[in-house]
C-alpha cells in the first residue's frame, strides 16, 4: 500500500486491540470468551470510482426490490419454483401466502439491507464491480464496521505520516439507528418498544448492543430482545387488533427487528415457526417481512439476470442499466450445458444453495462433484455463479490477538448498507447508510467475519487500478 507503514511491533499490535476494544470492537469467541473483533492492522487500497458506484447503486437497488416486493404474482412465481426443492424457503413461503390471503395489520416494512461486491479482475489487471449478494435480513457488523473506520483513523494518525482524508466517513451504525428510530415514530407510540429477535448464542451481540444502546441514548427507544424459541413465553398477540405486546407490562411494539429467522437452525421445531408466523400476522412494522426475506434469495438475484427482469419493475432504461452493470453472470441449474461447463472448469464457477449466513457455498473439485450426483429435482435449490478473482492488496490480519509480522496476501469484499422504508409501491425512505469492507486472506474461498475467516477492514480510496 501507499502509506508508508511502520514495523509491526508486539506494542503496537497491542495498542490497536486495547484502542480496538474500547471503540467497542467485541465478539463472543468459540469458548463463550469476550474478546476483540477480527480486524485488519491498516485500511486496505480500494479503488474510489468502484466505491462509488457501489454506493451509489445502493438506492436504485432498493428501488428495484420495494418494486418486487409490491408485486406477489412475481415473488410467487419464483419462490414455488425455490420451495418445490427447498424446505426452509417452503415453510416461509407458506407464512407469506397464509398472510396474502388476509387483510395486512401492517402495510409499512423496514428493510436494512447490505449489497455486497467484489472486484472481478481481467487480464489486463483493470476491474469490475461485481454484486456477490443482497441481504434483505440480518445485515450485520454495521457498528463494528464503523468504528474500524475509527481504529485506523486514530492508527494511521498515530503512528504514520499518511492522510485519513482518503478514508471515507463510514456513518453505517448510526444511519441504522436512524432508520429504525424512523419506523418506530410511524408506528407513533412513544410508549411502544422495539424488539430484536436474536439467535441464543449470538457470538456477534455487542454488534446489536451498539445498536441497541444508540436508539436508547439517540432516541430514547426501548428495546426489548428475545429469540424465536422463547417469543411465546414474552409476547403476546391481540388478536382482533394485530398488536404484538411484551413482558408483564404489556408494552406495545412497534418494530421488530430480526437478528435471526434468515438461517433454519433458527427453528429448531414448530415452536419457531409459530413465533414467525405470529410476528409476521402483527402490526408491528417488520424489518423486514417475509416477502423482502423472499426477495432477498439467491434464485431471486438469478432471475433478475435474466433478459428483461430488471425492466419490468425499472421503467428507466439508463437506471436499469447502471443495476445491471454489476451483475456477475448467474444461472439457473436447468440449463444442461452450464452444468457441464461448471463440471470441466469448475474454478470458473461458484455453487450456491438457497442458504444465508456464509459457509454453505460449494467450490472446485466439491462442486463438480455435487453436481454430477444431483438430480433434477433439486436443481431449484441452487444456483451457479461466475467465481470472482478479486484484486490482491496486502495487510496484517489480527485475530484473536495472533497477527503475521509480515503483511499477507489479501482479497477485500465491500458491502453498502441501505435503509428502505416502504408501503406497498411507495418508497417512503430510501437511503445508503455506511459500509462495511471485510478482508480475507487470498487463499481463503469463503469470506465471513462471523465465520472466522475474514476480519474487519477499511477501505482507503485509491485511483488508480490495484
Ligand atoms: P451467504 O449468503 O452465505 O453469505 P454469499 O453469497 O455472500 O453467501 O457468499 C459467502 C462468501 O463466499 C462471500 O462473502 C464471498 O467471500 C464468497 N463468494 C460468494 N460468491 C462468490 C463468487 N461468485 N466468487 C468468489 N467468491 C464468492
Ligand atoms: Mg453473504
Amino acid at each position: 500500500m501507499s502509506i508508508d507503514l511502520p514495523e509491526t511491533t508486539t506494542t503496537l499490535v497491542n495498542e490497536a486491540i486495547e484502542t480496538a476494544s474500547s471503540l467497542g470492537m467485541l465478539m463472543y469467541t468459540t469458548n463463550q470468551q469476550l474478546g476483540h473483533a477480527p480486524f485488519s492492522l491498516w485500511p486496505s487500497e480500494y479503488p474510489q470510482p468502484a466505491y462509488q458506484q457501489a454506493y451509489a447503486l445502493a438506492s436504485s437497488f432498493n428501488q428495484l426490490m420495494t418494486a418486487i416486493v409490491a408485486d406477489t404474482a412475481f415473488i410467487n412465481e419464483v419462490v414455488a419454483q425455490i420451495a418445490s426443492a427447498d424446505s426452509f424457503t417452503a415453510k416461509l413461503y407458506q407464512i407469506y401466502t397464509h398472510c396474502q390471503e388476509r387483510e395486512p395489520k401492517q402495510t409499512l416494512s423496514l428493510a436494512l439491507v447490505r449489497s455486497d461486491y467484489m472486484l472481478q479482475t481481467h487480464t489486463d489487471k483493470s476491474h469490475a464491480l461485481r454484486q456477490i449478494e443482497i441481504n434483505t435480513i440480518s445485515s450485520a457488523f454495521a457498528a463494528l464496521s464503523s468504528r474500524v473506520t475509527d481504529l485506523h483513523r486514530y492508527l494511521l494518525k498515530s503512528h504514520t505520516s499518511s492522510q485519513i482524508d482518503n478514508l471515507p466517513v463510514n456513518l453505517a451504525e448510526q444511519g441504522l439507528v436512524d432508520s429504525l428510530a424512523s419506523a418506530w415514530q410511524y408506528f407513533a407510540d412513544p410508549q411502544a418498544l422495539i424488539l430484536f429477535i436474536i439467535q441464543p448464542h449470538e457470538k456477534n451481540s455487542i454488534d446489536q448492543r451498539l445498536l441497541q444502546y444508540q436508539l436508547w441514548a439517540r432516541h430514547g427507544i426501548k428495546v426489548a430482545r428475545c429469540s424465536l424459541t422463547d417469543l411465546h413465553r414474552h409476547v403476546k398477540l391481540n388478536q382482533p387488533t394485530g398488536d404484538l405486546s411484551y413482558g408483564s407490562n404489556a408494552d406495545k411494539i412497534a418494530v421488530v427487528y430480526f437478528r435471526a429467522g434468515y438461517t433454519p437452525t433458527d427453528y429448531p421445531g414448530d415452536t419457531e415457526w409459530q413465533a414467525r408466523k405470529t410476528i409476521e400476522q402483527s402490526s408491528a412494522i417488520k424489518c423486514p417481512n417475509i416477502a423482502w426475506q423472499l426477495a432477498g434469495t439467491k434464485k431471486m438475484q438469478q432471475r433478475l439476470t435474466e433478459p428483461g427482469v430488471v425492466e419490468q419493475f425499472i421503467a428507466d432504461e439508463k437506471q436499469a442499466q447502471s443495476i445491471r452493470s454489476c451483475f456477475a453472470s448467474l444461472h439457473s441449474l436447468s440449463e444442461a450445458d452450464i452444468r457441464k461447463a461448471a463440471q470441466s472448469a469448475p474454478q470458473d464457477f461458484v455453487l450456491k444453495p438457497q442458504r444465508e449466513g456464509g459457509g454453505n457455498n460449494l467450490y472446485g473439485k466439491e462442486m463438480a462433484q455435487t453436481l454430477a450426483a444431483m438430480t433434477s429435482s433439486e436443481f431449484n435449490a441452487w444456483i451457479l455463479m461466475e467465481r470472482i478473482y478479486a484484486p490482491q492488496t496486502n495487510n496484517i490480519l489480527v485475530q484473536n490477538k495472533q497477527f503475521t509480522q509480515q503483511p499477507v496476501a489479501v482479497v477485500s469484499e465491500l458491502g453498502i448498507y441501505a435503509a428502505c422504508l416502504s408501503r406497498g409501491k411507495e418508497l417512503l425512505e430510501n437511503r445508503a447508510l455506511g459500509h462495511i469492507l471485510r478482508t480475507k486472506p487470498a487463499s481463503a474461498e469463503e469470506g465471513g467475519v462471523a465465520t472466522g475467516v475474514a476480519v474487519l477492514d477499511s477501505p482507503c480510496m485509491v485511483s488508480t487500478v490495484l
